[in-house]
């Protein structure tokens, strides 16, 4: 391998207790454990750790999905995975518009 690395997440430790993430101790969110996510949103510092992944514009996403784009090409506006996009646009479902006769 070597040569090509993935810009898009640069975090190996935590932010805030400066552990590696391990399996039983993933990142979670903003470049922090889940306890620490949770200690820090707890305390009230979580601005202290700006998200770390590119984020994805649900506006223009869904403009972008109404002038026919394929999820990769979504993706690649983003400069996201298409997974990522995915995830989006099924929140962006669940979230911004009602479905008929959907209960939970
Ligand atoms: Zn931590």
């Amino acid at each position: 391998m070597g040569g090509r690395e993935a810009p898009a997440v640069g975090v190996r430790s935590c932010r805030r207790c400066g552990g590696r993430f391990t399996r039983e101790r993933p990142l979670v969110c903003r470049g922090l454990h889940g306890q620490c996510y949770d200690h820090a949103r707890a305390v009230g510092e979580l601005h202290r750790y700006p998200v770390t992944r590119r984020t994805i514009d649900r506006e223009e996403m869904a403009r972008l999905e109404a002038a026919g784009l394929s999820t990769g090409e979504i993706a690649e506006r983003f400069r996201v995975s298409p997974g990522a996009v995915r995830v989006a646009r099924h929140r962006l479902r669940r979230g911004g518009a009602v479905v008929p006769g959907g209960g939970s």
